[in-house]
């Protein structure tokens, strides 16, 4: 079998003006999807959703430059997968989603699961966790997002991710006003879902500290990337600070980036994402950071395919623990399919079928046309 082309699919969806999302300064306005389609001469296809971050122009032009080194080879052959450069964002989605669509295709070929191919023992469903929060404005009403959360428990969830709200300046939020909501976050759930909060790399070390103490104290069950994500040694410290984990990478993308925050124990957890990194790089930051005592928890925002491709992933990590689900992308996350994966009660349970395990609908690019520029505006007060 020999691959024959390699398409880019870009699609788009403007979020309705009460369904766009805000953290921070931003206002996001749209949701953006790439899909990769690699197609053989024996009519077998795969596909890979390549993660939106890298932006979608980008992400085809490098696809196009890479496609002629597939051309003519048999998919099965694992010495054409390339690895990311951890440099070049949108040259390290476009070899990401190739990598996805390599092992659709593979999985297709053998009649296997991509997740069987992974690992023997791997699992039949992963258990998500509801990541938002980014609909709570700091000079309106902060208490929406404990009737979010309480909304995603009601639906199911036993976990959920919330960030940490729009400009804090604005509004002058201190580290105790923060740690307050927190508080009263922690007190309505009363413990029946985990809990996580993600900084967004927003915050100094100095106002970290304080919030990984209490959160740690509220049994929360990670901070995610609370300071900016090139100090290695500020994460060190405030993963040894608390017992609960400080987490992650998800703009690390290879083995290499990981290796300092290993050896350092800068992570309690690490969190790529295979439609960012691929599969085949996923998992051997997966197996380097399982030596250290340390599990990954996949980054995965964005559309149902990438959210499929990480839960391949997930199901076949030594420790599976959870998979990140995006509650606000609106319909383009599941509409790209010809039929929704199931999910009930925070569950997703991987189709019994070959590869991913998952169709593209008909007529997406008409359906979601793709919109030049950027996701989100900047806001200004
Ligand atoms: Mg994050």
């Amino acid at each position: 079998m020999k691959i024959t082309d390699i398409k880019t699919m870009l699609l788009s969806r403007w979020h309705e003006p009460e369904n766009q999302w805000f953290t921070n300064t931003f206002r996001t306005v749209r949701a953006d999807c790439p899909i990769i389609v690699v197609t053989t001469d024996e009519g077998l296809e795969g596909i890979g959703e390549a993660c939106a971050y890298g932006g979608l122009a980008h992400i085809r032009s490098w696809v196009e430059w890479l496609k002629p080194s597939f051309i003519g080879r048999d998919p099965r052959d694992l010495s054409i997968v390339l690895s990311p450069n951890g440099r070049t964002r949108m040259y390290d989605c476009a070899v990401g989603g190739i990598d996805c669509a390599l092992w659709d295709l593979r999985g297709k070929i053998e009649g296997k699961r991509v997740a069987d191919m992974l690992k023997a023992d791997s699992l039949k469903k992963v258990r998500l966790y509801a990541s938002s929060g980014c609909r709570y404005d700091w000079s309106d009403r902060p208490e929406q997002l404990i009737e979010e959360t309480l909304g995603y428990l009601a639906d199911g969830y036993t976990a959920c991710k919330v960030r940490i709200g729009t400009y804090w300046d604005w509004d002058g939020v201190t580290v105790d006003r923060f740690n307050g909501l927190m508080r009263d976050l922690a007190q309505e759930i009363n413990g029946r879902m985990e809990l996580m909060v993600d900084g967004n790399q927003r915050l100094t070390e100095e106002q970290a500290l304080p919030i990984a103490k209490e959160l740690d104290r509220l049994g929360f069950t990670w901070f995610e990337e609370p300071i900016p994500m090139a100090d290695v040694d500020g994460y060190a410290r405030l993963n040894a600070a608390v017992d609960m984990p400080i987490t992650g990478g998800e703009q690390f993308t290879t083995l290499e980036q990981f290796r300092p925050y290993l050896e350092k124990h800068a992570y309690g957890i690490v969190q790529p994402d295979a439609g960012w990194c691929g599969i085949t790089e996923a998992l051997k930051i997966a197996e380097a950071a399982y030596r250290y005592g340390i599990d990954l928890c996949p980054h995965s925002w964005h559309n149902g395919l990438m959210a499929i491709e990480n839960a391949h992933l997930v199901a076949a990590l030594p420790n599976p623990r959870v998979l990140e689900v995006c509650m606000i992308q609106g319909p383009l996350q599941w509409d790209i399919f010809a039929e929704k994966p199931p999910i009930a009660d925070g569950w997703l349970e991987l189709p019994d079928k070959p590869g991913l395990g998952v169709a593209l609908g008909e007529n997406l690019e008409s359906r979601f046309p793709y919109v030049e520029g950027h996701y989100a505006i900047t806001v200004e007060r």
